[in-house]
């Protein structure tokens, strides 16, 4: 028996199942995908176009070999697309299924065995003999071999800020993609961040309700830098950079030599220097201790999010556009409080002044970014997988323990055999493992990995549902 289990319907899952379709023939590959469309996720779910990628067209694919180029996908749908566009996320989501069903037919062809449940997987119980039960749905039980798990990141949890009248009273939304809940146009919406999703949350509030006030709050008030509209020619001394970063013993020095090269490189901007990193920035992260991990997170983690994850161009202008107009404000304050029922009351303190203020809003949107504390969510699989041992948080709450290649490392310390993540449950691990550049290399390798680790029985081709 070596049945594969990927559980996850989000992009992750979809890279790791269609990479196994096309090398796995020791045994069925089975793709729990949820409730959602399979293959979208969080990410590209949206039907809101003004909701895009922060990627470049040519950046984006589902898979390391790309079957169909997603330029000329989207130029199916766009008309003339270049590969330097910030494209729609929608278009990506239907890339991805179009990938994805072209792996299937390919698998039916060859004779692959693989099945697709729209169902949750619950549990996931180490057998003794090896391997593990996965239960889907309330009752079907698979035996499996190996499993993935591609769960993304947890269901938000409201900030402990969050009064339970203000919860209970329908105005504190803890979905930002789920403002079409919202039926009363608001008077005023405040939004609690200035990520990435707090941008594509207003954006989709300015259109919604052209009348509201918007007010968007975070500690340091600071949006993400754009993308430039062209690429950037890369850094003539990256690779030196790079190195001497290795070379460092801790987060002060590593941030001393970035600001050294900026400084340094008068010909280039200094976008192109933080983009150079990528290449090593697991490397580098896996070098520092935990205490410098936490000083890492505690003082550089906002610049470094506003700096790595920019906007698109486009994204940029119509948030500061909002801004000229007077509409959107924007506040460097921790949210000390949110209570009452409609309009709720908001309190702040503004970093500045440490002055305390209240704000009325008739709707409170949550848009805080990732949250990868499994030892505090309650999603039910990860809350089993911690109590079995199976998982073990990562101290600093960022997801799960694992080795470099994803294999999870249990509550004994070893590695625990055939059980794998992929996404942004190896924050911990990896940090930067989010983005459709790296899942797809992680996809590519895993399903490599795997599909040399064993070859056994051969079991018939299941059906779609
Ligand atoms: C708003 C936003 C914009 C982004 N834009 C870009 C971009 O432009 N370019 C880029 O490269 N990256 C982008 N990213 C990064 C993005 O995280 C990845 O590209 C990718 O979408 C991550 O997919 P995932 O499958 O890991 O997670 P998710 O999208 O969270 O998918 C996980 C899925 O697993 C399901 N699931 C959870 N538990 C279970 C269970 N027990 N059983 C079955 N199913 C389960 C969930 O319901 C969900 O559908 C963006 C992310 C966000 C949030």
């Amino acid at each position: 028996m070596a049945d594969i289990a990927v559980i996850g319907g989000g992009a992750a899952g979809a890279a790791a199942f269609g990479e196994l379709l096309a090398s796995y023939e020791a045994g069925t590959v089975h793709w729990i995908v949820g409730q959602q469309a399979p293959g979208r996720g969080v990410a590209y779910a949206t039907k809101d176009d003004r909701h895009l990628l922060n990627v470049r067209a040519s950046g984006m694919g589902v898979f390391a070999e790309h079957g169909e180029d997603f330029i000329q996908h989207a130029s199916r749908q766009l008309g003339q697309v270049k590969g330097t566009d910030f494209l729609p996320r929608r278009i990506f989501g239907d890339f991805i299924q179009a990938q994805v069903g072209a792996r299937i037919d390919a698998a039916r062809r060859l004779g692959r065995s693989f099945r697709i449940y729209p169902e949750n997987a619950h549990e996931v119980l180490a057998r003794g003999e090896g391997g593990y039960a996965v239960r889907v749905g309330e009752q079907r039980w698979l035996d499996v071999g190996h499993v993935v798990l591609a769960v993304g990141a947890l269901a938000q949890r409201p900030l402990r800020t969050v009064s339970h009248a203000a919860l209970e009273s329908g105005a504190y939304e803890l979905d930002p993609w789920r403002l079409d809940r919202h039926v009363h146009a608001p008077r005023r919406v405040l939004v609690i961040g200035t990520g990435l999703t707090a941008v594509d949350t207003l954006l989709s509030a300015a259109e919604r309700w052209p009348h509201a006030e918007l007010v968007a709050v975070s500690r340091h008030g600071l949006w993400p830098f754009t993308h430039s509209a062209l690429p950037l020619a890369t850094y003539a001394r990256q690779q030196a950079l790079n190195e001497a970063l290795l070379a460092c013993d801790g987060v002060a020095p590593m941030l001393r030599l970035v600001r050294a090269a900026f400084d340094d490189a008068t010909e280039t901007d200094w976008r192109s220097i933080v983009d150079g990193l990528r290449p090593m920035n697991a490397l580098l992260w896996q070098r520092l201790s935990h205490a410098r991990r936490r000083q890492f997170l505690q003082h550089a983690r906002w610049v470094w999010e506003a700096s790595r994850h920019r906007m698109a161009p486009a994204s940029g202008q119509a948030i500061h556009q909002l801004e000229e107009e007077g509409r959107l404000q924007v506040l460097a304050a921790r949210v000390l409080e949110v209570d009452g029922t409609a309009p709720l009351q908001v309190t702040l303190r503004e970093r500045a002044t440490q002055l305390v203020s209240k704000l009325e809003a008739d709707l409170v949107v949550q848009a805080t970014g990732l949250d990868t504390a499994v030892a505090y969510g309650a999603d039910p699989l990860l809350s089993q997988l911690l109590r079995d041992g199976l998982a073990v948080a990562d101290p600093l709450q960022l997801g799960v323990l694992a080795q470099a290649d994803g294999q999870l490392v249990g509550a004994s310390g070893a590695p625990q055999p055939g059980l794998h993540a992929i996404g942004s449950l190896l924050r911990g691990n990896l940090w930067e493992c989010t983005a459709m550049p790296e899942i797809r290399a992680t996809a590519h390798r895993l399903a490599l990995q795997l599909s040399a680790s064993r070859a056994t029985s051969y079991e018939d081709v299941g059906e779609l549902p």
